[in-house]
Order: structure tokens, then C-alpha cells, then sequence
């Protein structure tokens, strides 16, 4: 008996099962290559490689559509798989600016119409447009050009070739169909996987707008929060912690330090008399005087009401003594205008003084220096206002005076 029909179709059946296998392989590496690229391109290029290794192929490439315009995006050879060292940069660039119009060439037509377009013979088929400088489109051999449908349009064109007319067999087109199936689905997942990246850096950037915004605003508010408003001087939020600062370093370096606390004397008559708007223009420019008599370095606030405080670095008590006098002068000439032409205005200045005191609780000792110029203040208050005088003359007066005077 001539076994030789069963062995060849043997061999034809193995050939097929092989090329089963094949197929099958090239489908799951196209599966497994989700989900591993950052961007398209290098997606496209994974995908290539599968199809390449895979199958006998000589050439294969991916077209994309954009803007009605068949771009290529990626284009492999068999050899640039063979070679070494395959990477991104042996894509060859030169490749990346051949486009097709939809229609146009057997590219074209498969993404104007979403059908694979077989042509058996480049040289012969009607369909088959050249294209491509260098000699780098095929002029004779097998193409198939197979569109790669997403739900709803045709993402682009799979393109694959081989140099022997009349190779592709039809479980050949049933391979490319199943694997542009799966890759619309790939891409369709990778462009929706970006425009969500895309999305979230967009949201991103926002909230930290907004953070920053929210930021700048706080701080706008904090330092609002520190200065008086209808004066411009800071307020005492900002007086204790700077003072405090200013008295540490002269304790630290025996530097002298003082105190004024400033009264406006009988300052409810103005507003009584005058009303409270001309009260308000009097606080303001009261305030700009006392602010003019500091110097760089030296603390003033607003402590509420018709009261001010100084912290003066490097002034002893002599110092600020000849300060107090020269704002009290400055003050009592302070003239207004229109309504308030006949207000007149004298302040009254409490003064304490560092001395050689240490502490190292400088909070305290703030609290103390200030409760010394307040008894020095209400001093002046009792004895004629329109005056200035010192925690120390205040003690030293009440110890003369004796038990029972005071
Ligand atoms: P003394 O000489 O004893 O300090 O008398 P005085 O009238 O200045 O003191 P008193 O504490 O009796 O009154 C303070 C006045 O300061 C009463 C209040 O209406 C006025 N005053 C406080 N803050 C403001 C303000 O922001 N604007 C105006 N216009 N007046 C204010
Ligand atoms: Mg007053
Ligand atoms: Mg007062």
C-alpha cells in the first residue's frame, strides 16, 4: 500500500497545527503586552513585535487614524527583531510621516470601508497604491491590510506583508481579524487609561491652584489679622510675640530696653463733641504721629481703644524718657481742618525700663514691664495727663510719701 497521500497530508495537518499554535501565541503575547506601555507608540511597537515573532511575515506596520488621515505610526521589519539591541529608536522615523487619505490605496479603502483588504499581488492588484520613499513600500508579495474597529469607527489599519505572492492563506485573515480585534480593544483601553491620567494630572494641577490660592488667602488673612484697621498699626497679636523677641535679645546682650504705654487724654470728649467719624480721623492721624517718632527695629501696636504701646530696643530709660516728651510735644500740636478744627488732643505716656533685670521667662517679664507702665500711665492720668513719667519716679514718689499717703 502507497502510504505516501497519508504521509504528506500528516505533514500538511502538523504544518497547520504548528501554525495553530502560532497564532495562538501571538493572540495571548498580544493580551499579556496590555497595560505595559506608557504611551501608544510604544504600544504599537510591542504589538508589531508579536505579530513579527510569531508569524512569517517580512513586514509589518500600524497606520493610525487622525483627523481623516491615515498616519503610520510604527513600522517593523524581520530584521530589526534579528538585530541585537531592538529598541524605540530603531523604529524607523522616516516612516512616521507616510499618511494615506481614507480611500486611498488598499489602506485607505480598509479603514473607509472596515473591511480587510487581501491583495495576493502588489504589481497586479488595481488597489495597490506605492507610496513610501527609498524603495521602502512593497512593489510585489502579499499585503493585507486589516482595520482595527473600535465600537463605534475604525482606530487604524494593520498592515502586514510578505515578499511571496499569493501567501496568505485564509486562516491567515481570520488571525489578523481576531488580532485588530483584540488591539482596538487595547488601544481603546490605553486612550481611555490616558485621557483619565490626563484628567486626574488636570484635576491635580487645579487643586493645587486652588490649594495655593487657598494659601496665599490665609496669609493675606493672618496678616490682615495682625494690623489694625482703622489705624494700619499692628494690633496686640502681633505686639506680644515681636516685643517679647526685641526684649529676649536685649536681655540676652545687656542691651537697654523700654516701654511706653500712650493714652489719649479725655479722648470720649472728642468723640462726644465732635462725633465718632472726627474721633476715627483723629485716632488715625495720632496713630501716624506716634508712628513717625519710631525707629527701625522698635515695636508699636494699637492695644485697643485710644491706647498705643512701644517697645523700644536700645533705649534706657533716659532715652525713652526724651521719646515720650518729644511725642507728647508733637501731639499737642496737632492741628485738624473743616469740622474738627477746634479738636485739641494731649496724650498721656507711662515709661518702664529693662534695667539690669533677667529673666528667663521673658513673657513674664514683658507682662511685668507693661504692668509698670500702665501703673506709671494711670500715675500721669491722676496727676494733670498731658505727661509722661517712668514705673521708678511713680515708686520712689509713693515710697516718700510714706504709708497712709498714697
Ligand atoms: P482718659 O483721659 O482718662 O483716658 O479719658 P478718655 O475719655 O480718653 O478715656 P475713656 O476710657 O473714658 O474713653 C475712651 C474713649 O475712646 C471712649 C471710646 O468711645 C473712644 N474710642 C475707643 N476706640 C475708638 C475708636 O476706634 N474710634 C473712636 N472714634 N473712638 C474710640
Ligand atoms: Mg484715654
Ligand atoms: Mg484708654
Amino acid at each position: 500500500m502507497d502510504n505516501a497521500p497519508f504521509a504528506d497530508a500528516n505533514r500538511v495537518i502538523r504544518q497547520h497545527f504548528f501554525s495553530l499554535i502560532d497564532a495562538l501565541s501571538a493572540l495571548k503575547s498580544l493580551v499579556t503586552l496590555e497595560g505595559h506601555h506608557q504611551n501608544e507608540h510604544n504600544l504599537m511597537a510591542g504589538v508589531l513585535d508579536v505579530l513579527l515573532q510569531h508569524q512569517d511575515l517580512e513586514r509589518c506596520s500600524i497606520f493610525v487614524l487622525r483627523n481623516g488621515l491615515l498616519e503610520c505610526s510604527v513600522g517593523r521589519d524581520w530584521q530589526d527583531l534579528t538585530s541585537s539591541t531592538v529598541g524605540e529608536e530603531q523604529l524607523r522615523p522616516g516612516r512616521a510621516t507616510l499618511t494615506f487619505r481614507v480611500g486611498e490605496g488598499l489602506i485607505g479603502q480598509a479603514a473607509e470601508t472596515g473591511k480587510m483588504q487581501h491583495c495576493r499581488n502588489c504589481s497586479t492588484d488595481e488597489r495597490f497604491k506605492q507610496k513610501g520613499a527609498g524603495g521602502s513600500a512593497p512593489t510585489s508579495g502579499s499585503l493585507i491590510c486589516a482595520p482595527i474597529c473600535s465600537t463605534e469607527e475604525v482606530l487604524g489599519v494593520v498592515n502586514v506583508y510578505h515578499p511571496e505572492p499569493d501567501f496568505f492563506e485564509i486562516w491567515h485573515e481570520h488571525l489578523i481579524n481576531l488580532f485588530c480585534d483584540i488591539l482596538a480593544r487595547i488601544l481603546e483601553n490605553n486612550r481611555l487609561m490616558r485621557n483619565m491620567e490626563d484628567a486626574v494630572r488636570e484635576r491635580t494641577a487645579q487643586l493645587e491652584n486652588a490649594l495655593q490660592e487657598a494659601e496665599n488667602l490665609k496669609s493675606r488673612y493672618e496678616q490682615l489679622s495682625l494690623v489694625d484697621e482703622l489705624t494700619g498699626l499692628h494690633n496686640r497679636r502681633f505686639f506680644f510675640p515681636e516685643a517679647e523677641a526685641v526684649l529676649a535679645r536685649a536681655a540676652r546682650y545687656g542691651h537697654p530696653f523700654s516701654m511706653l504705654i500712650i493714652d489719649i487724654d479725655h479722648f470720649k470728649e472728642v468723640n462726644d463733641t465732635f462725633g465718632h467719624a472726627i474721633g476715627d480721623s483723629v485716632l488715625r492721624d495720632i496713630s501716624a504721629e506716634l508712628k513717625k517718632a519710631i525707629r527701625e527695629g522698635d515695636i508699636i501696636a494699637r492695644f485697643g481703644g485710644e491706647e498705643f504701646a512701644f517697645a523700644l530696643h536700645n533705649t534706657p530709660l533716659q532715652g525713652a524718657h526724651l521719646l515720650a516728651e518729644r511725642i507728647i510735644k508733637s501731639i499737642r500740636k496737632l492741628r485738624w481742618s473743616g469740622p474738627a478744627a477746634a479738636v485739641r488732643t494731649t496724650i498721656s505716656i507711662g515709661i518702664s525700663s529693662l534695667g539690669e533685670r533677667r529673666s528667663a521667662d521673658n513673657k513674664s517679664l514683658l507682662d511685668e514691664l507693661l504692668r509698670q507702665a500702665d501703673v506709671a500711665l494711670y500715675f500721669c492720668k491722676s496727676h494733670g495727663r498731658d505727661q509722661c513719667t517712668d514705673y521708678i519716679s511713680v515708686e520712689s514718689q509713693s515710697d516718700e510719701a510714706g504709708p497712709g499717703e498714697g
